[in-house]
């Protein structure tokens, strides 16, 4: 089984989650920017946290055959602290580095005008430097918390395809899939998504346009629930090639459209090719 984790903040983890999820199959992950739990002060803690997510971290994950790429954006949470605004005026520069495959994770937290403004100004962003956003959906309230985050998307002028929104569950899911946005499932070993739910939801959906990430963090979180996902896809009856879809193929496809996708360092199974096509990673910067 080969997997990329299309949400994970290995910031927060240590060398054994990397060894863990190596041998577990893990090739390629996607850490987005997001709150490091503790209340930043200022624009230059973000710069220096950008830096790492382009620079320390992918040369980390290198060291076990995972490849590693970044989202960059201004999280929800700390849109609300007038401190942390200007970070916003940071992430052109950034947006046109080479391993930043999405603007992210940007969306709502508590519904504040400000994160109305931040949300709005990231989204332009994306269609301004053609990349795919990554929307954190709010855990309180998310049934009407998603519907208002589809609106602000549709406002947007981007194109669905090119959104993934983050965090759904069966309350959420239809209303992504109906909207033509890419639908993403963070599994976790105590709340929200399980993998028995997701395998239900999968059932149910099908494998189109579903992206299934650990979102593992410094919180009570596991980095090999996507491999449990893949198994209980497997004694469901999902095949090989539903699971590598799932767990492979579709972030590939959500993250490609960046253009900027480039996978040539992921560690070669005994049985499958690194996925490296051309039509994944663009020529030149
Ligand atoms: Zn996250």
């Amino acid at each position: 089984m080969r997997i990329f984790d299309p949400h994970i903040h290995m910031t927060s983890r240590t060398t054994d989650d990397y060894a863990r999820m190596a041998a577990a199959g893990v090739r390629a992950v996607v850490e987005p920017a997001f709150w490091l739990g503790q209340p930043r002060t200022g624009p230059g803690s973000f710069a220096d946290y950008f830096d790492s997510l382009i620079g320390w971290e992918p040369y980390r994950a290198a060291q076990f055959g995972i490849v590693h790429h970044a989202t960059i954006a201004l999280n929800p949470k700390e849109a609300n602290d007038p401190r942390c605004r200007a970070v916003l005026d940071l992430l052109p520069r950034y947006l046109d580095k080479d391993r930043v495959v999405a603007v992210g994770e940007i969306g709502y937290d508590s519904i504040t005008p400000e994160e109305d403004d931040a949300f709005e100004r990231q989204l332009a962003l994306a269609v301004e430097y053609d990349l795919p956003a990554l929307v954190h959906t709010p855990h309180r309230d998310k049934a009407a918390g998603t519907r208002r985050t589809l609106e602000v998307v549709a406002a947007s002028g981007i194109a669905p395809e090119r959104v993934a929104v983050d965090h759904l569950n069966e309350v959420t899911v239809a209303t992504v899939r109906d909207s033509g946005c890419w639908m993403g499932f963070s599994i976790y070993p105590e709340t929200k998504m399980s993998p028995p739910r997701m395998v239900e939801i999968l059932k149910q959906y099908g494998p189109d346009r579903m992206l299934v990430n650990s979102a593992a963090d410094w919180g009570v979180s596991d980095p090999l629930l996507t491999l449990e996902t893949g198994k209980a896809m497997l004694a469901a009856g999902f095949t090989e090639d539903d699971v590598d879809r799932v767990l492979w193929r579709n972030p590939v496809e959500f993250y490609g459209q960046s253009g900027r996708l480039d996978l040539t360092g992921a560690a070669a199974g005994a049985d499958e090719p690194t996925f490296a096509g051309s039509s994944i990673k663009r020529g030149g910067s």
